[in-house]
């Protein structure tokens, strides 16, 4: 795999890929979700406990068990091209982004 790539002025660049969300931080605010253009990462339900109960599809989600609160999960990591642009919309610094040049295939 290619260590960096060209942007158009031939300027090198380094993809950074988001590769996990801390649900202990994380508020589900959704920015992230609304500036990628992959759908990497979903709004997902969770109970008390922390276990997760399902994807929020933003109708009436009916899961089971009782909903405590939402996060934002990295559930298609695969799709992830690196811009970044999820990164500095979060307000809580919550993600993992890793360069390409580090991650392992
Ligand atoms: S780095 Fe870009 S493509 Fe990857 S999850 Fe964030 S916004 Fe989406
Ligand atoms: S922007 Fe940050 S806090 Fe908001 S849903 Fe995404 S990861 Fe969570």
């Amino acid at each position: 795999m290619a260590s960096h790539f060209l942007t158009r002025d031939g300027s090198t660049w380094m993809p950074e890929y988001l590769t996990a969300i801390d649900g202990m931080t994380c508020i589900g605010c959704g920015r992230c979700f609304k500036v990628c253009s992959r759908e990497v990462m979903h709004l997902h339900g969770i109970d008390e406990s922390g276990e997760i109960l399902g994807v929020c599809d933003g109708e009436d989600d009916d899961f089971d068990g009782e909903l405590s609160r939402t996060i934002m999960v990295v559930d298609h990591a695969g799709r992830c091209i690196g811009c970044g642009a999820c990164a500095r919309v979060c307000p809580k610094n919550c993600q993992t982004h890793v360069a390409v040049d580090k991650i392992v295939a």
